[in-house]
């Protein structure tokens, strides 16, 4: 692909334009923030400077554009997962949107004795949660652990998805790892025993389709601000028959049908899981940013993303004294590679990469059990966006030959 349809990416992004010195920053943490083009920013101003009032409320005309920014943008969301528009909950993140799975459907569904199956490669978000869950209701935490590779095989899920699974909670992509899970051959696994499949997209999302039927999940998670769109921002899609059946999570405005002074019935749909007033402003970004996304479609930015992947790995693979964690290959991987460089504090890496312009995260990226899967306390993470290019890679690579001469 020509550098120069990439570098049209990347001018959509106001953060990412050279400063008046010619710097420019090397943004190499989308997965776990990404930036926001201009369409997406701009559509957060219009609606502020045009359509804002509070949606479901008034009769007025502005509160029905209010109103309609709020549905159309989760008519936008459903779209994007090929879900229906009232299988979609607006919440803030992907935290919350799992919280609301946990408690809503973990608390009231588990039992004592049944089992809940997660990938220790889990981010926090999707494990703690059911941590809490299994402490609440005497159900069982049953880890999959993945092969030397990084990968979950088929004799892991084989032995660990049992008659007593009655949730199978996983990341779609892993933030370290980066690589996608067989999620088809979980959901199959998992259907047979007649257990619910929780998706976490928080990483999967940004970097390929997430058709929800096709997959056959029955939640799915994801945060918009790691789809270029605002922050505070995140969808759950619920299978309709497991939402209707679900209690509320939060209380209080929006969500209720009637409310008398000893009782109360629920709204219908997803807003019954939408207490108090929204973050329309960042629906209408999470929209818009799905459309851009949509504008450059998924062959174009998978394959570029791909190139981006494959030239990161060919060049850490000539360095030596740096280890990738899971299988070194662009193919099946997404967004992310976490590395370590001998005898250097990834804190210590990430900050000469910093004075070099590059920004990496290093730490223990919300994974802890993860880490102590792989005998290492915390890693650096390099993970890529659309509007990453070729140069942001190579200056990545150069850097860390830096570090190595800084270091010794
Ligand atoms: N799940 C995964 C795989 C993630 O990478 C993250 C964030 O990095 C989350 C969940 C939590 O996302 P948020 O902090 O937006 O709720």
């Amino acid at each position: 692909m020509p550098n120069e349809f990439n570098d049209t990416w990347r001018r959509d992004f106001p953060i990412l334009a050279a400063d008046e010195n010619g710097q420019r920053l090397v943004y190499l943490d989308s997965a776990a923030t990404t930036q926001h083009p201009v369409q997406v920013l701009d559509a957060v101003t219009n609606y502020y400077k045009n359509n804002n009032a509070n949606p479901h409320r008034g009769v007025y005309e502005l509160a029905m554009r209010a109103t309609d920014a709020h549905e159309g943008a989760r008519h936008r969301v459903a779209q994007f997962f090929h879900a229906e528009d009232d299988e979609i909950v607006f919440t803030q993140n992907t935290t919350e949107s799992l919280n609301l799975v946990a408690y809503s459907y973990g608390l009231h569904f588990l039992h004592a004795g049944d089992e809940i199956v997660l990938s220790v490669a889990e981010h926090h978000s999707n494990l703690v949660p059911w941590q809490r869950v299994a402490q609440a209701t005497g159900a069982k935490l049953v880890y999959l652990y993945p092969g030397p590779d990084g990968r979950l095989t088929t004799d892991e899920l084989d032995k660990k998805i049992t008659a007593k699974t009655r949730l199978v909670a996983i990341a779609m992509v892993s933030n370290v790892l980066g690589l996608r899970a067989p999620v088809e051959e979980i959901v199959t696994r998992a259907h047979a025993v007649g257990a619910v499949v929780v998706l976490d997209c928080a990483q999967a999302a940004p970097h390929m389709p997430v058709d929800v039927k096709r997959l056959d999940v029955d939640f799915a998670a994801c945060s918009a601000h790691k789809l270029y769109a605002p922050m505070g921002m995140g969808a759950l899609y619920a299978r309709a028959e497991l939402l209707e059946k679900m209690p509320p999570f939060l209380s209080g405005g929006d969500m209720i049908s009637t409310v008398h002074e000893q009782s109360a019935t629920w709204a219908e749909g997803p807003r019954k899981f939408e207490a108090g007033t929204r973050n329309v402003g960042g629906e209408v970004g999470f929209a818009a940013a799905l459309d851009y996304m949509n504008h450059i479609g998924w062959d174009a930015m998978m394959q570029h993303e791909h190139a981006l992947l494959d030239r990161m790995l060919k060049g850490m693979a000539a360095l030596p004294w740096l280890t990738v964690y899971g299988e070194p290959v662009a193919d099946g991987r997404f967004g992310v590679v976490s590395f370590n460089v001998k005898e250097v504090h990834p804190h210590d890496v990430a900050t000469i990469l910093d004075a070099g312009g590059v920004a990496i995260r290093a730490g223990h990226h919300c994974a802890q059990p993860l880490m102590e899967y792989l005998g290492i306390g915390s890693c650096c993470r390099a993970s890529i966006a659309l509007y990453n290019t070729p140069e942001d890679i190579d200056a990545l690579l150069a850097n860390l030959e830096n570090v190595r001469k800084v270091m010794g």
